[in-house]
């Protein structure tokens, strides 16, 4: 059932933006598809665990979806991991790590749901999560289901070439059994250095920028020589801690935060002609904020 101007602030990691006009969770393929015919035309948003999210302070302009009961369940098998869209990523890591399966350690200490690290191909700068994949199953608006693999949706850094209106429903992920130890070393080796450089006891959507070109300097490196490590606005501040992430230290607006990344963005043009593109998504903006922002399409 969709119900009208809902909050979803709390719903997102940055703890920001305006209610959605409608909001629904569906539990099946059948309850999603009923939803998805009662708004016939209209772009349905799919919301995962608001890790990567940022909503415009007048909502996100559409009707939003969560997925919840059995798309959260996964199941470890001989070679692989069936999963929900919703399932949390971390608890996906997790039963790897105790499982001594290789490969989903480029997840470990990722936040978000397995639907949301399918649609950003979340990983590590060099290995996306399609590389581990083995299908998809999405449903279009149509309530057509379809299996998708990997050259179906031509991976890249930080991103898919799939319809932005399929909506992930479940995956199958390779997790070959691998030694103990060397999983084990693996999964403890990137979730320390992770804990280390990165904030996880403040509300982000972690890194802010997607790092340029191989051979450039870092999106954190571009942010720290314009100056803009700890900018304040609102109540958004670059971290001081890792440049690349925007705290809500209280109270922060989605313009606070869209204030502070078109200022670093202009510096960082100026200053060394390299134009940042934003890693995070953004719901409900105008398409001038989203040109000022340098959000090409997704
Ligand atoms: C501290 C921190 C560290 C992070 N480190 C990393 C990292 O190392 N590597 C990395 O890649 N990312 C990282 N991220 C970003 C984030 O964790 C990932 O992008 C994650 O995959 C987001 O998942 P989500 O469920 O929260 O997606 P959301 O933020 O809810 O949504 C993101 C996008 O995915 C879409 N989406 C969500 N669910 C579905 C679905 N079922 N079907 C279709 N589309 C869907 C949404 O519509 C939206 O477009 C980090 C974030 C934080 C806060």
């Amino acid at each position: 059932m969709w119900m009208r101007d809902v909050p979803i602030a709390d719903r997102t990691r940055w703890k920001i933006g305006g209610p959605a006009p409608a909001f629904a969770a569906a539990a099946s393929d059948d309850e999603l598809r009923g939803l998805l015919a009662e708004v016939p035309g209209q772009r349905v948003l799919v919301l995962g665990l608001g890790a990567n999210l940022l909503v415009a302070d007048g909502g996100p302009g559409a009707p939003v979806l969560v997925l919840e009961g059995a798309y959260k369940e996964f199941e470890v098998l001989d070679k692989t991991i069936r999963c929900g869209a919703a399932a949390p990523i971390s608890s996906v890591v997790q039963a790897a790590r105790r499982n001594a399966r290789r490969g989903l350690w480029i997840l470990e200490a990722v936040p978000g749901s397995m639907g949301g690290a399918l649609r950003m191909n979340a990983g590590t700068a060099e290995v996306g999560l399609w590389e581990h994949t083995l299908w998809a199953e999405a449903m279009w608006p149509d309530g057509t289901v379809r299996r998708v693999e990997r050259e179906d949706v031509r991976p890249r850094y930080r991103g898919i070439d799939l319809d932005p209106a399929a909506i992930f429903l479940r995956a199958e992920i390779e997790a070959p059994p691998g030694d103990p130890l060397l999983v084990e070393r693996e999964h403890s080796r990137r979730r320390t250095a992770k804990l280390e450089a990165q904030v996880y006891d403040q509300p982000t959507c972690g890194s802010t920028w997607k790092n340029p070109a191989p051979l450039a300097p870092s999106a954190w490196e571009l942010v720290d020589r314009v100056g803009m490590r700890g900018a304040q606005r609102g109540g958004a501040r670059i971290s001081t801690r890792h440049a690349n992430f925007i705290v809500n230290t209280g109270g922060a607006t989605a313009a606070d935060v869209t204030g502070l990344m078109v200022e670093t963005r202009r510096r960082v043009l100026e200053e060394t002609g390299i134009a940042l593109e934003p890693e995070i998504v953004f719901w409900g903006f105008e398409r001038e904020v989203l040109d000022e922002l340098g959000v090409t399409s997704r």
